[in-house]
Order: C-alpha cells, then structure tokens, then sequence
C-alpha cells in the first residue's frame, strides 16, 4: 500500500472508531445493543426488506431475525408483508420506535458539526471520492449494491456543461453537482450491470 493510501485508510479507521462509539453509546442509552440500534434506526429512516437489512448492515439472516424479534418485543418493529414479495417481510418502525430513533443521532454532534463546516466543493470532492470507493467496493462483491446515483437508472453524469451542476437526475428532471450525490436515495432504481458501467465510466472521465 503507498504512503498517502495508508493515509487515507488510517482517516477511515479512525472516522469509524469515533463514530461507531458514539452509535453504540446512543443505542445504550435507549436501552438497545448496537445492532438492534443499527437496525432500528434504519427501519426508522425507511421501511426494508429483512435480507436487504441484512446484507446492508454485513450480518446473518439468523442473526437479523433475532434482533428484529428483540425490537419487536419491546413494540420498536413490526413485521409487515411485503407487496412485492409474498414470502418476504418488510421491517417497519413503530411510533415508539421512531421516537427511539429520533434520540439516536445519526453521528455525534462534533462530527455533524465537523461536517457542516465543510465548503460545497469539499463536501463534492468527498461525495465523488466516496461514491467511487463504494462502487469499486461493490464491484468486487465486497459489500452490496446501496441506493447511490451510480447504480441507478436515473442517473446521467457529466451531461451538461455547467461545471457546478455537470450531472442530471431523470426522475426529478433536474441538473445537480458532486455535492448532491445520493448515496441512499428512496427514488433510487437499479441500472442494468451496462447502464451503471456506462455511468461509472462517464462519471469518471471528467473531474
Ligand atoms: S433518483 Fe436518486 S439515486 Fe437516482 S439519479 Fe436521482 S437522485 Fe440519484
């Protein structure tokens, strides 16, 4: 590994200490493990699949259906059925479990504040950089597809000429720059394996 990717991996490491701390703090002061945390807080933000909850969060299917039993005793979670899929359920947070969550920040308040601090043109440069970490990532079956612009069918990089607002959303029909970048879109569709290499390709053949 060269220097300035040790570097950067160093900064991952240490970003990540700090912020699962604080997670795992928060989820203790509800009265939640970690995972039980984790994934009520992502049932709270949108409803989902329990196999997608659990390849997102890197657990087992047995492991995710005893943490979603656990929230569900304590009323956080329901299981509700899946429109789409009769033998899949989809995981919801209840009224009281979205309160819960809401008492659980997605970061700690130094690091939210940390961010904020950031100009535009920072913040686009990381979302860039992290969209292209991500995506190689999931291109080598390390971590699963996630709802980011790259993988979506909507998404046309790099199709205009203003450099502030380069790409283009067709489901909104809007143009928007690297620091709009989604990385957990709800309108997110899934482009076809040509359409994302397609995307990733233009995406990076300018910037
Ligand atoms: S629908 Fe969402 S993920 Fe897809 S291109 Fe638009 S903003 Fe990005």
């Amino acid at each position: 590994m060269s220097p300035d990717s040790r570097q950067i991996v160093s900064a991952f490491k240490r970003l990540a200490m700090y912020w699962r701390a604080g997670q795992w703090q928060a989820a203790k002061d509800n009265g939640l493990n970690p995972t039980q945390g984790e994934v009520l807080q992502r049932a709270a933000a949108q409803p989902a699949r329990a196999s997608d909850l659990a390849a997102e969060l890197g657990i087992t299917p047995a492991s995710l259906s005893d943490t979603v039993s656990a929230l569900v005793a304590k009323a956080l979670v329901t299981r509700c059925p899946d429109r789409e899929d009769k033998r899949a359920r989809r995981i919801e947070a209840t009224d009281a479990g979205r309160r819960v969550a809401e008492q659980m920040p997605e970061a700690p308040e130094a690091l939210q504040a940390a961010i904020a601090e950031l100009g535009g043109d920072e913040r686009g440069a990381l979302l860039r950089a992290f969209t292209l970490i991500i995506r190689s990532l999931q291109e080598a079956r390390a971590i699963p597809v996630q709802q980011m612009c790259i993988t979506c069918h909507h998404f046309r990089p790099n199709m205009h000429d203003d450099a502030a607002r380069p790409h283009h959303c067709m489901f909104v029909d809007a143009a928007f720059g690297d620091a709009a970048l989604r990385l957990d879109c709800a309108d997110h569709e899934t482009a076809t394996e040509e359409e994302a290499a397609r995307a990733r390709a233009r995406f990076t053949a300018v910037g």
